[in-house]
């Protein structure tokens, strides 16, 4: 629990909308601690540890997994919800969460499965986190899925279009109401992209994709690096890097916490459901460092995710998706049993499109290397 008493428009484990199954009260932690507890404990989140972010996870020991940065986006949500006096377990639980639903093979491999299913209602990774902690994760004897508190629920699906909330019953509601979600849910979603485009900085440089000189261009990182350079000259590059980013971090997430406690207090809202019903989000960057902030993921697009080396691994990613969407597809005897069972089961109900949405849930489910050793097995 937080060390001082919550916003009363904090999220507040006690006064939860609830979960989809009702469960008596947990007897030693809070309704938000138990969802995060349920998150660690689950398959898909171990999984995540041979998960790209956007380094194939076999290339190095020293990039970032989806389950490093998952833990880093935790650790940077906590220090904002606490310094904003939000609910740090609820942040915790989403932050763990957010990235639940990620196919392997990053970005890549969610473009990939979603033109695989673009004639079966496509394929989101945001959804697909919610289907995971709502229906895929079998560990409990009286509920498919984790059962998560709505509020767990509503963090994890960051954004969701109005076509697809229609299906989603009340967690869809915000988006076809035009509502926001709880301020954990806000900033866990800037906390993600504050480490990701941190993260990648480190992790672009360390595999020589990009150079300190190119990122010199972007005043968000000339600006700390001058700094670091001017007061530690003999510093070694690493550590100069590292001071550097720490940095790029610090000034991000004190920008975020002084401009939404500002927005906050004119906002001047009393319960969560104000939060909710307010026109706007309330937890953003200044207008200077969110311009900074989009320069910088520009920056990254252009010369780091799109670099030929990545874009390689991209096209073979895409590759092993695609044929592995058609193989099982063509051939459902391929899968293993519980999931030809599984696909039999949904095929029933909605026909080819319920072949479709079983052999994606596979796959999605997916590490990295398990979908290259499949790969490999299939088509030798
Ligand atoms: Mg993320």
């Amino acid at each position: 629990m937080n060390g001082s008493p919550l916003a009363p428009y904090a999220a507040c484990p006690t006064c939860s909308k609830g979960r989809n199954h009702s469960e008596s009260a947990p007897g030693y932690r809070t309704e938000y601690q138990r969802d995060r507890d349920r998150i660690v404990h689950s398959a898909a989140f171990r999984r995540l540890e041979y998960k790209t972010q956007v380094f194939v996870n076999h290339e190095g020991d020293l990039y970032r997994t989806r389950l490093t940065h998952s833990i880093e986006v935790a650790q940077i949500g906590r220090s904002i919800a606490r310094a904003l006096k939000l609910n740090e377990d609820l942040v915790e639980a989403i932050a763990l969460a957010h990235d639940l639903g990620h196919t392997p093979f990053g970005h890549a491999g969610q473009e990939a499965l979603n033109q695989c299913m673009a004639d079966y209602g496509g394929f989101e990774h945001n959804l697909q986190s919610l289907r995971v902690v709502d229906e895929l994760e079998e560990r409990y004897a009286e509920f498919s899925g984790l059962n998560l508190t709505y509020e767990t629920r509503e963090g994890i699906l960051k954004h969701c279009s109005k076509e697809n909330a229609k299906f989603l019953g009340d967690i869809g509601l915000r988006f076809l109401n035009n509502e926001q979600a709880s301020l954990e849910a806000q900033l866990t979603n800037l906390a993600d992209a504050i480490t990701y485009n941190n993260h990648d900085v480190d992790d672009g440089l360390r595999a020589g994709l990009i150079t300190i000189e190119q990122l010199n261009e972007v005043s968000f990182f000339s600006e700390q690096y001058s700094v670091v350079k001017n007061s530690y000259p003999d510093l070694p590059k690493r550590r100069t890097i590292h001071e550097t980013v720490r940095r790029m971090i610090n000034r991000q997430v004190t920008d975020l916490i002084t401009t939404s406690t500002a927005l906050i207090n004119k906002a001047s809202p009393k319960t969560i459901d104000d939060i909710r019903t307010h026109n706007n989000s309330l937890i953003k960057f200044s207008d200077a460092i969110a311009q900074q902030h989009r320069a910088l993921k520009q920056f990254l697009h252009q010369h780091l995710y799109q670099h030929h080396k990545v874009y390689r691994e991209t096209i073979k990613s895409q590759q092993i998706i695609s044929a592995l969407f058609q193989a099982f597809m063509n051939h459902p005897r391929l899968l293993p049993q519980e999931h030809y069972n599984m696909l039999n089961k949904t095929q029933k109900h909605l026909g080819e499109t319920g072949r479709a949405r079983t052999i994606a849930d596979y796959i999605a489910g997916m590490t990295d290397r398990y979908a290259i050793t499949e790969y490999n097995k299939l088509f030798p």
